[in-house]
């Protein structure tokens, strides 16, 4: 059972804190997936396209039997079960769901890139990981403390 895998979770669209929770309870019941924790729901600005409502975005922890891929297309299901749409990169959407980490694999696969090779750079990102896991090291970037606070400049709050 593979212990350290983060899943960041996002979304802009039809009550984002409400399809976080559903998506986090999707997550749960999945066969050979244990939450192990969820971090605070946080409001981030949208990144790449900016004329879209601003995010909704929290990480969890789980432990898991599945392999990568296996997990990766359990929540792509979860995603369209959710409604999820692929219109243009970055558009708004009703729920994201990405691998962040899986334990300390490194792969380039553009299907599954692990860690998730963005993931490094963004607060929306980091922040949840960094609740759950503060000295977490993210492979070949550092600490996500440290990562965190490079991206000061980008607009971000926990919400209650
Ligand atoms: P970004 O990857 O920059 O966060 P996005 O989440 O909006 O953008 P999607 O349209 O959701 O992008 O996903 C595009 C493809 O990314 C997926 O079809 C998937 O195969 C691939 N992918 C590669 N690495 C990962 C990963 N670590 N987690 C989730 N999807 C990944
Ligand atoms: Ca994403
Ligand atoms: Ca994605």
């Amino acid at each position: 059972m593979q212990e350290n895998v983060f899943v960041a979770l996002g979304s802009n669209l039809e009550a984002p804190r409400e399809q976080l929770r559903q998506a986090v309870a999707a997550i749960a019941a999945l066969d050979g997936v244990v939450l192990r924790a969820a971090s605070s729901h946080y409001g981030s600005a949208p990144v790449g396209y900016d004329d879209q409502p601003d995010f909704v975005n929290a990480a969890v922890r789980i432990a898991t039997t599945l392999s990568p891929r296996a997990l990766l297309t359990a929540l792509q299901a979860i995603e369209q079960a959710q409604g999820r749409e692929r219109s243009f990169r970055n558009a708004p959407r009703t729920l994201d769901l990405d691998i962040v980490l899986f334990g300390d694999r490194v792969q380039g696969d553009p299907e599954l890139t692990l860690p998730h090779p963005r993931a490094h750079e963004r607060a929306f990102v980091l922040l949840p990981l960094q609740e759950l896991s503060p000295d977490l090291q993210i492979p070949g970037q550092g600490p996500v403390a440290a990562l965190a606070a490079r991206c000061a400049e980008q607009r971000i709050a926990r919400l209650d």
